[in-house]
């Protein structure tokens, strides 16, 4: 990191501790300016649920205007205020209206710096209420493609005017728990991300660590977007019973049995099952994220045996005070 930025750093949390050190985040300057699209995007693929096709079109906003789904006549905001606990996916819901599966998407958007988007998704039924976000291979690897192919630009408000991004620094520890799994975040001068998950059942996954931070611009990209879904074969028929999954494939999630190991190898890292869960947390704490400023905040988050439900518990404990 270069001295200056390291200073302004240090400077914006000194100014964050005084201003307000009873809460749990400050937003101050990130140094960085609101982007937005260079230009739309357009992508196509089966939903892992409900295995229907979804079009999912990417647009340039304005800054200010955040992230927000378009689905029928019905506008829902990618904020944590619309979030609903839902098995293994995490699901956007206003009005009667719910869009599932968004946090790929949405953890691509919040690592490449997307502020400011407007996704507007549609499937082949028309009468539904509710719509996926295709699953692709299980990552984010197709979504951080299109949004580099397409490219990013400093995002205008009405005025024609940039905007400074602000960012959430996190002021003292913080925690959600349920049984032996936790989310905990500490207070830093960047961000990092740590997340441990431990399968005894499946040794093949067994107990695994993986630590990241956004060193450049394309850490996301190379280390952190390809990791795929990964479920536990023996699981699968159960999840199956229960409705789930329809479109699952082993095209979309790399798949382990307990007895057999992994199904459909080569896996793209060794610990791209805990890879992933760094993908998902991401895309869960953008829903943090306000009127185009960042939702990821500036601590070390350390996640343990998490999944969604905790995740946007600890997203809510993070903007309660
Ligand atoms: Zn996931």
């Amino acid at each position: 990191m270069k001295a200056t930025k390291l200073s302004t750093l240090i400077s914006s949390m000194r100014f964050s501790s005084a201003a307000s050190s009873s809460s749990t985040i400050s937003l101050n300057p990130s140094g960085r300016l609101q982007q937005t699209l260079a230009g739309s995007v357009e992508l196509k693929g089966k939903a892992l649920h409900s295995g229907k096709l979804s079009t999912v079109k990417l647009l340039p906003e304005i800054a200010g205007s955040g992230r927000y789904f378009e689905f029928r006549s019905g506008s829902i905001p990618a904020s944590i205020e619309f979030a609903q606990e839902s098995p293994l996916c995490t699901t956007l819901m206003k009005d009667g209206i719910k869009i599932r599966t968004v946090e790929h998407l949405l953890s691509a958007l919040e690592a490449k710096g997307i502020d400011n988007c407007r996704i507007q998704i549609e499937n082949e039924s028309v009468d539904d209420h509710e719509v996926e976000v295709p699953i692709f291979d299980g990552s984010a690897k197709e979504w951080v493609d299109a949004i580099e192919e397409v490219g990013v630009s400093v995002a205008r408000n009405r005025g024609g005017e940039s905007v400074d991004k602000m960012v959430a620094y996190l002021n003292k520890p913080v925690h959600v728990c349920k049984n032996d799994s936790f989310v905990a975040a500490f207070p830093a001068l960047e961000t990092r991300i740590t997340c441990g998950i431990d399968f005894q059942q499946v040794a093949a996954i067994g107990c695994q660590w993986f630590s990241w931070r956004p060193l450049h611009d394309s850490s996301f990209a190379k280390d952190i977007a390809p990791s795929r879904t990964f479920c536990v074969y023996e699981e699968v028929e159960r999840m199956r019973e229960a409705g789930l999954i329809k479109g699952g494939s082993l095209d979309n999630a790399i798949v382990c049995s307990a007895e057999h190991g992994w199904m459909n190898p080569p896996l793209r890292f060794d610990n791209e099952p805990c890879r992933h869960k760094i993908l998902d947390l991401i895309g869960d704490l953008s829903l943090v994220a306000q009127g185009g400023n960042g939702g990821l905040p500036i601590a070390h988050i350390v996640a343990f045996k998490a999944g969604h439900a905790l995740h946007t518990d600890f997203a809510r404990r993070l903007t309660m005070d």
